[in-house]
């Protein structure tokens, strides 16, 4: 490789020598350049490409060690030799200790030793180069990493701190260099709050890396704490022998709270911040262990809210969830510190009572949860009231593990929803097969709409005074291709919990209303027809309008349609079905209070409905002529309420002669029941129409 030697002499005979020597070198080639003024010098060196200088330092323009002083300053990785008077050495030693890298002696300059220096400079600069950039590279990345690092020599004092290490320890790195590892890296164990012997001590006894212990605190500057995590390991210098060690370190709070928080995310349920499905699981499990130990109970409360869908339905998912919080402050309120109360999704919780001595203590807890809930809920501006629905089961008696004791609760509390929704049920093993079931039925009852499995049977309401016809009830009956003909008792039920119970009583109501307008066409009287609405429907945001639309669609005169609404789907909240039954009056339909007797009607709720008929609930009517000590009395108390508030009072399940004769004597209006005639198919029912059912009645 040839290179670029600049000279730069006022003495024309010795560049000469110079020249000549470098041209004859084996070491060479190198290409020579002559200069005689530092002007010119400064000049070239500007342009580039010069590898290494020859300098006299006495110039026609420049003299002494200025004229060194400012080449360098210009050039400070090029190489400089410099040429020295034979009695001026010291001016040439002076340049040394300013950055020269040796020089030639007057006299000297034709020897074959000047290109053999030459070369040797230029490749001791640039090795020197090379170094310094690796040293700035690993200093800069020192520097720029998070992690903090310290270095030592062999007795632990420290020699080293990058920015980071500095930072996290307080110490700058002037002040740090020179002391203990320990003094200017302060670290206790998190837990005992003992100091711990620093990592880099171990490390120069042991002569191989290791890290710090989990758990370990780093004491800053100010005090204050950090945890950290470290690696350290020995140096070793070029003979293999150990000289010191590094450590790096780095905060680890922020990475541990966040596993923190993760850990309690993935246990937590995001919503109302309790315990979830993953938790609970874990905790029967510990409580079944301890059960067993010290010979104590553990329950399971599974809880599902009863009207919840409704509500998130109408007013919206906000509200829902806004109910849902409040709804698990509650529960979490009504528990010992030891149970826990955990969210499973939707509006479905799980309570864990544990460490009872008598299992029935959970009625304490589910009592105590039902009467909590019973108060109504203010959220964003809305009262709300919701009941809920729990099932119990324990252990030992129910089952062995969490799974079981859950899923057994689950069961338990489809039961409590057949009760009637806001009590409590215990497991009972009959359940199981109960709740299988029901969703066999469920599923079959998905398509049941869509393969048109429903058919309508017609019961007749009779005048007991004239015995004739007044109209007839819809009752819902499910052709299912399997099992035969399935009643309402079996499958509504379920179409209510699972919300079926809209698009099917939308069905029946204009299937009702289509057949009373065909028996009208037809010249059959009367026909009026009383369809059952349940909850969810008179509660759905578009019944009124889908009544008002069915009616205009079949032409049927709403005098001719009467709604059928049970009384405790009535009294739930009065305040709304005052409003929906007044839009329903208003449109001119008939509306009838279902099951009568068998809810909790306030007087002055039932003086406020618009009602025009009081349905008396079987049971009571088929205690007439019976043993039992009230008989009949309820019936004659309904009889006469319904007449003081004007309402028409129809008698069900009239099966016997004697129910009528009591009826009759009562001056009871209407009844309905298998002493009349059973519901029947549409078309029976348009023969019973024309034929009459008095002569029964007479006989
Ligand atoms: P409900 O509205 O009280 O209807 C009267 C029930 O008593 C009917 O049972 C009827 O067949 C039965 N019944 C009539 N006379 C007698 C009698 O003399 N003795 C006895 N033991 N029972 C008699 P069904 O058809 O099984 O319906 C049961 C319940 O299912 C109904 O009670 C009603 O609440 C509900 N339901 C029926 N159809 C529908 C419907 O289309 N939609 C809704 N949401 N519910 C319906
Ligand atoms: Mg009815
Ligand atoms: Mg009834």
């Amino acid at each position: 490789m040839t290179n670029r030697i600049l000279i730069i002499t006022g003495d024309s005979a010795d560049a000469k020598t110079l020249k000549d020597v470098l041209r004859k070198a084996k070491d060479g080639p190198f290409d020579i350049e002559w200069l005689t003024r530092l002007a010119d010098a400064l000049k070239r060196l500007n342009a580039g490409g010069i590898d290494a200088m020859l300098v006299d330092l006495s110039l026609p323009d420049s003299q002494g060690i200025e004229t060194f002083d400012k080449l360098f300053a210009a050039a400070p990785t090029i190489p400089i030799l410099t040429l020295s008077a034979e009695d001026d050495e010291a001016l040439a030693t002076e340049a040394v200790q300013h950055g020269s890298q040796g020089y030639l002696s007057k006299g000297h300059f034709g020897s074959y030793l000047v290109p053999q220096s030459l070369r040797n400079i230029i490749q001791r600069k640039a090795v020197e180069e090379t170094l310094y950039v690796e040293k700035a590279r690993a200093e800069i990345t020192l520097n720029s990493i998070s992690d903090a690092v310290i270095g030592t020599d062999m007795s632990g004092n420290v020699d080293y701190l990058n920015l980071a290490a500095e930072r996290m320890t307080g110490w700058p790195k002037e002040e740090a260099r020179g002391h203990p590892i320990a003094k200017v890296m302060k670290i206790i164990n998190g837990v005992t709050r003992e100091p711990q012997p620093n990592p880099i001590e171990l490390v120069l006894k042991q002569n191989k890396p290791m890290g710090l212990k989990a758990g370990t605190i780093l004491i800053r500057g100010d005090g204050s704490e950090v945890a950290i995590e470290d690696s350290t390991a020995p140096i070793h210098d070029s003979s293999g022998q150990i000289s010191g060690a590094v450590m790096v370190f780095h905060d680890i709070t922020a990475a541990q709270a966040m596993t923190m928080k993760m850990a309690h995310l993935a246990q937590h349920d995001f919503l109302t911040n309790l315990p979830n499905r993953v938790l609970l699981n874990d905790r029967i499990a510990q409580a079944i262990v301890q059960a067993e130990r010290r010979g104590t109970q553990v329950a399971v409360l599974f809880l599902d809210l009863d009207n919840f869908k409704h509500i998130n339905d109408s007013l919206g998912h906000e509200i829902g969830d806004k109910l849902l919080q409040s709804v698990a402050q509650r529960l979490s309120a009504c528990v010992r510190g030891s149970d826990t109360v955990s969210r499973q999704g939707g509006d479905e919780f799980v309570v864990l009572v544990t460490e009872d001595k008598y299992v029935e203590n959970a009625t304490l807890t589910a009592d105590k949860i039902l009467n909590a809930l019973a108060v109504s809920h203010f959220v964003s501006g809305h009262e709300l009231h919701v009941t809920t629905s729990i099932g119990i089961s324990a252990y030992p008696a129910d089952a062995q593990d969490a799974e079981t004791l859950i899923k057994n609760a689950d069961t338990a509390m489809y039961q409590a929803k057949e009760k009637g929704r806001n009590n409590y049920q215990f497991f009972k093993s009959g359940m199981n097969a109960r709740a299988v079931e029901r969703q066999i039925i469920e599923a079959h009852l998905r398509h049941a709409l869509a393969r048109q499995e429903f058919v309508l049977h017609y019961q007749p309401k009779i005048n007991l005074a004239s015995g004739m016809i007044t109209g007839a009830e819809a009752l819902l009956r499910w052709m299912h291709p399997e099992r035969g003909m399935v009643l309402p008792e079996r499958f509504v039920p379920i179409a209510e919990d699972c919300g079926l119970i809209v698009p099917i009583g939308h069905w029946v109501l204009r299937e009702a209303c289509m057949q009373a307008k065909r028996w009208q066409d037809a010249g059959l009287q009367p026909a009026s027809v009383a369809v059952n609405i349940s909850a969810l429907e008179f509660r759905h945001k578009n019944f009124v309008a889908n009544v008002r639309a069915i009616l205009s669609e079949t032409g049927l005169k709403p005098s001719c349609l009467q709604l059928e609404i049970t009384e405790s789907v009535l009294m739930r909240d009065a305040e709304s079905s005052t409003a929906i039954l007044q839009q329903l009056k208003t449109m001119g339909v008939q509306l009838a209070v279902d099951d009568f007797g068998t809810g909790y009607s306030s007087l002055s709720y039932l003086k406020q409905f618009p009602i025009d008929v009081l349905k008396i609930d079987q049971s009571f009517v088929q205690d007439i002529g019976s043993t039992h000590y009230n008989d009949g009395v309820i019936v004659s108390a309904v009889i006469a309420m319904g007449t003081s508030l004007k309402q028409r009072v129809v008698a069900e399940g009239v099966e016997e002669e004697v129910q009528l004769a009591f009826l009759k004597a009562q001056n009871c209006e209407e009844g309905q029941g298998y002493f009349f005639s059973r519901p029947l198919g549409a078309e029976q029912f348009a023969t019973l129409l024309a034929t009459g059912i008095a002569e029964t009645v007479e006989n």
